[in-house]
C-alpha cells in the first residue's frame, strides 16, 4: 500500500466528517496536505484552485507570508492564556483594531472561536439584555425564513434552512420566521415591491409582538448557506428602523460576510446599518486560526455593568477564547487590508466576475446568478424558463462540484446552488480559471443529465 492510499484508508476508518454523509466520503475521498496561495494540493499531488476559500474563511491566500511570520513570532512568546478575568496584548490589540473598523456604535468585543458560538453569545445578550433592563418578558427571536446562523442548538433556533434543521424541531426554542425578499423565486419580479412586502409582515408582527420580542437576527446583505440569496436595496435599512421604532435589538450576523467579501469591510456598510449586535467569525484571522468575536454597542455593555451583587454578569466564556495566536493572525489579516487594498481590489474584481459570470448564463441550466462581491451562487434548475430545479434525488449541484473536483477547482454545493467564493487576493488570471472551470464543470454534468 503506497503511502496516500494508507491515509486514504485511515481517514475512512476513524473520521467522521462535518456536514458530510460518510457514504460520500467513502465513495470519493479527499485529503489536502498542502497549500500555497489560491491553490490546495492533496496527498496524491493533485493542485486544486481553492474555489471556495476552504469554506468561505480564506483572504490573502495560504502560507501568507505575513500571517505565517505574525503567528510565529507571537509562538515564541505564548501561545494561549485565559480570557476570564484577564486578558493579553494580542487580544486587546485586535479588539481596539476592531471596534476601529466595524460600525461606530459597536464598542465592545466579545470573543469566541466560531460564528455558532458568536451567534449564541449574541442571542444570549440580547435575552439577558432585556432582563437586566427589567423587562424580562422580551424573550422572543425573529429571523428570516431560509436564514443560517450555525449549527448549535440556538444558533439552529434562529436557523431556518429546512434541510439542516427540521430534525432538530423538539430541541428548538420558537422564533418567529419572516419571508424573506428572494428576488429569483417571487410572484413578483420587481425587488422593490418584494422589499416592501416583506418589510411590511415585519412591521406587522412587530407591532402586535414588540413586547415579548427580544432581537431580530438577519444576515448582512445577502443569506450565505441558505442559497446565496441578496436583499433588495433597501431591505436591510428597513429593517434598522422598524427595530429602532418598536424597540428591539437588531443583531447582523457577518460571519459569512464580514472582512471585505461583499465589497465593504463589513456588508451594513452598503446601507449604513448600525446593529446593536454584530457577529463576526470566517475571515476574520485570514482563514488561519478559529477567532470569532460578537461586537456590541456600548448601550448593550452598560446593561451588564453593575455590582457582582446585582446578577447582571454575562456568565458565558469558552476555554479557547481570546487565544493569543489566532489574535496575533487577525492582526496581521488586518494590517494586509489595509498594506495590500484588499476592499478597493475586491469591488473591482466583483466588477470583473460579473462580467465573466455572464457566460455562464448562457448555459440551459443556469436558472440564476446571484452576486454580491466576491460571493457569488450560480442555482441550477432543471428548466429556466419556469425555475423547476432538478428533482432533489439528482444530486445535480453536488455532481457538479464533484466533476469540479475533476477539473481542478474544489467547492461545496448549496442544494443546486453551486458556491463561487475564492480568497480575496485571487489574481484575475485565477479567477477567470475559476469561471471557466465552473462553466465546464455546470455544462457537462447538466446536460448529460439532462438527456431524456
Ligand atoms: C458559517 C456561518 C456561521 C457559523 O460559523 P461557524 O464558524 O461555522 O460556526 C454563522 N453565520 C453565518 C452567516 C455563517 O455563514
Amino acid at each position: 500500500m503506497n503511502e496516500s492510499t494508507k491515509w486514504i484508508e485511515k481517514s475512512k476508518k476513524y473520521l467522521w466528517l462535518p456536514f458530510t454523509q460518510m457514504k460520500d466520503y467513502d465513495e470519493d475521498p479527499l485529503i489536502i496536505s498542502e497549500g500555497e496561495g489560491v491553490y490546495l494540493t492533496d496527498i496524491n499531488g493533485k493542485k486544486y484552485l481553492d474555489g471556495y476559500s476552504s469554506l468561505w474563511l480564506n483572504v490573502h491566500g495560504h502560507r501568507k507570508f505575513e500571517i505565517d511570520e505574525a503567528i510565529i513570532e507571537q509562538l515564541k512568546k505564548i501561545s494561549h492564556s485565559t480570557l476570564l478575568g484577564a486578558t493579553n496584548i494580542p487580544a486587546t490589540e485586535l479588539a481596539e483594531k476592531l471596534v476601529g473598523i466595524t460600525p461606530t456604535n459597536l464598542t465592545r468585543v466579545f470573543y469566541s472561536d466560531s460564528g455558532a458560538e458568536a451567534v449564541e453569545i449574541a442571542l444570549k445578550l440580547a435575552f439577558q439584555y432585556w432582563r437586566n433592563l427589567g423587562h424580562p418578558k422580551k424573550q422572543k427571536f425573529v429571523t428570516t425564513k431560509n436564514g443560517y446562523h450555525g449549527d448549535t442548538v440556538g444558533a439552529i433556533s434562529v436557523g431556518a434552512v429546512d434541510i439542516f434543521h427540521t430534525v432538530y424541531h423538539p430541541l428548538m426554542f420558537d422564533s418567529y420566521k419572516v419571508s424573506f425578499p428572494n428576488v429569483y423565486r417571487n410572484e413578483s419580479s420587481d425587488p422593490e415591491t418584494i422589499k416592501n412586502e416583506c418589510l411590511h409582515e415585519v412591521e406587522q408582527l412587530f407591532s402586535e409582538k414588540n413586547e415579548e420580542i427580544a432581537a431580530f437576527i438577519i444576515e448582512g446583505m445577502i443569506q450565505g448557506a441558505g442559497g446565496m440569496n441578496v436583499m433588495p436595496k433597501g431591505y436591510l435599512k428597513g429593517i434598522e428602523e422598524l427595530c429602532k421604532k418598536y424597540n428591539i435589538l437588531l443583531i447582523v450576523d457577518e460571519v459569512a460576510t464580514g472582512f471585505g467579501r461583499t465589497g465593504k469591510m463589513f456588508s451594513v456598510e452598503h446601507e449604513n446599518v448600525q446593529p446593536d449586535l454584530m457577529t463576526i467569525a470566517k475571515g476574520i484571522t485570514g482563514g488561519y486560526l478559529p477567532i470569532a468575536a460578537t461586537m456590541a454597542s456600548e448601550k448593550v455593555y452598560n446593561a451588564f455593568y453593575a455590582d457582582y451583587s446585582e446578577l447582571k454578569t454575562f456568565f458565558h466564556g469558552h476555554s479557547y477564547t481570546g487565544n493569543q495566536l489566532g489574535c496575533a493572525a487577525a492582526l496581521a489579516n488586518l494590517e494586509l487590508f489595509e498594506k495590500e487594498e484588499i476592499i478597493k481590489n475586491v469591488q473591482s474584481k466583483s466588477e470583473y466576475i460579473s462580467e465573466q459570470l455572464q457566460s455562464l448564463n448562457k448555459l440551459e441550466h443556469v436558472g440564476d446568478i446571484r452576486q454580491l462581491g466576491l460571493m457569488v451562487g450560480v442555482e441550477l434548475v432543471k428548466n429556466k424558463d419556469t425555475k423547476e430545479p432538478f428533482p432533489w434525488g439528482d444530486r445535480i449541484g453536488y455532481k457538479t462540484t464533484l466533476k469540479m473536483r475533476e477539473l481542478g477547482m474544489l467547492s461545496r454545493p448549496l442544494g443546486d446552488v453551486i458556491v463561487f467564493m475564492p480568497p480575496l487576493a485571487t489574481t484575475y488570471k485565477e479567477l477567470e480559471q475559476m469561471i471557466a472551470i465552473m462553466k465546464q464543470a455546470i455544462k457537462e454534468t447538466t446536460e448529460v443529465i439532462a438527456i431524456p
